[in-house]
């Protein structure tokens, strides 16, 4: 068997480990149009999954979701998690619109502590809040999972190369298997018009004392990562392509931020960055299907648009999809 799989991020790497993990005789490779920058770099990575987030069913969401959850407290509790850039991160949400906004659907009885705000808590931040949640979590910072996850795969035995696609078919003269981890990619490779950028922006602040995480309205989030790093955001333009850091949302971002935790005004500007969520109307793709090129058939699996939730729900998704893989390659095998 040899398995291709297209996408170098969160998504891909994720989805090329479990394949390493669930079947050991293969031969995997990965290709991307590029490692480094991907939007996956561009998260803050903290593992919260709003509402809206959807697999094909309530059931497989739920599932997706808990063996997210899973995988990266079972990295967390080993002497890897430092270096895999996975950590344990407690902290407040609060709104004045609904009480709604402070709930989490999918992670309240997920994760071990989601509780209210107390009257104190409320003042340990600018701003008249009516509503606030207390909830502990994780966070999986990109910048190191994605360089210790290719480790992992090179070590064992997967080839990554450098290859940006045009169709994906072109793989399926070489390749009995394609995943496609292909995140905003994917909208023209598989011409997906369900497939729909959310841009957003980000400012990457040195911070070192800020040990919680904050979320107010208007996309306002406050959230530590590793070595001091805090990620003040946000923005969310809906099907926006602009990649050009735009100074008016980053002083936004700042001036919403500084009222919030007014100590981030002491903080030093590390740098700014844009990325484009893979949002997927109605729900992220997670299908298989027989695909050919010539007299070369392969089968193609589907892994992407994860909207702004990829860092957290890819491990679910990337299970989902192996064993998917397992039963199309299965069911071809018996009819042979
Ligand atoms: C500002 C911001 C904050 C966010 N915060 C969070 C958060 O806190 N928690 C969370 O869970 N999520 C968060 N997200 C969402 C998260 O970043 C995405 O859902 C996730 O990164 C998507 O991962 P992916 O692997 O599908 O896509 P990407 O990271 O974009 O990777 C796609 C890969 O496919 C490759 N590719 C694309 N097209 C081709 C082609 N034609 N040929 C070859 N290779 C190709 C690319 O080069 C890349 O390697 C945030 C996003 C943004 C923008």
């Amino acid at each position: 068997m040899k398995v291709a799989i297209v996408g170098g991020g969160v998504v891909g790497l994720t989805t090329a480990l479990q394949l390493q993990r669930e079947l050991r005789n293969v031969q995997v490779g990965v290709f991307a149009s590029d490692f480094d920058r991907t939007v996956s770099h561009v998260a803050a990575g903290i593992f919260r999954v709003s509402s809206s987030y959807s697999g094909p069913t309530e059931k497989i969401t739920r599932e997706w979701i808990q063996d997210s959850y899973e995988y990266y407290d079972n990295i967390r509790k080993t002497h890897e998690a430092s270096f895999a850039g996975v950590t344990s991160i407690s902290g407040y949400m609060f709104a004045n619109s609904s009480s709604e906004t402070v709930k989490s659907y999918w992670i309240e009885n997920l994760v071990p502590v989601y509780r209210r705000a107390t009257n104190e808590e409320f003042q340990l931040v600018g701003g008249n809040w009516k509503y606030g949640s207390f909830f502990t979590t994780l966070l999986t910072d990109c910048k190191l999972y994605l360089p210790w996850a290719r480790r992992k795969l090179q070590e064992n035995g997967a080839k990554l190369e450098i290859k940006k696609l045009t169709s994906l078919t072109e793989l399926a003269t070489d390749w009995n298997m394609i995943i496609n981890c292909t995140g905003f990619g994917a909208r023209s490779l598989c011409n997906d018009r369900r497939l729909v950028p959310i841009r957003g922006q980000v400012i990457k602040v040195q911070a070192p004392w800020l040990k919680t995480f904050f979320y107010g309205e208007l996309d306002t989030y406050i959230i530590p990562g590793f070595n001091g790093m805090v990620t003040l955001g946000g923005s969310r333009s809906f099907d926006s392509e602009n990649m050009k850091l735009c100074p008016h949302e980053s002083a936004a971002i700042r001036e919403r931020c500084e009222n919030f935790v007014p100590a981030l005004k002491r903080a030093t500007v590390l740098r700014e960055e844009v990325g484009l969520r893979p949002h997927r109307e109605n729900n992220v793709r997670v299908e298989a299907e027989h695909i050919t090129n010539g007299s070369s058939k392969a089968i193609l699996v589907h892994n992407y648009g994860h909207g702004g939730y990829g860092v957290c729900t890819a491990p679910g998704t990337a299970k989902y999809a192996v064993t998917l893989a397992k039963e199309m390659h299965g069911s071809s095998v018996a009819k042979l």
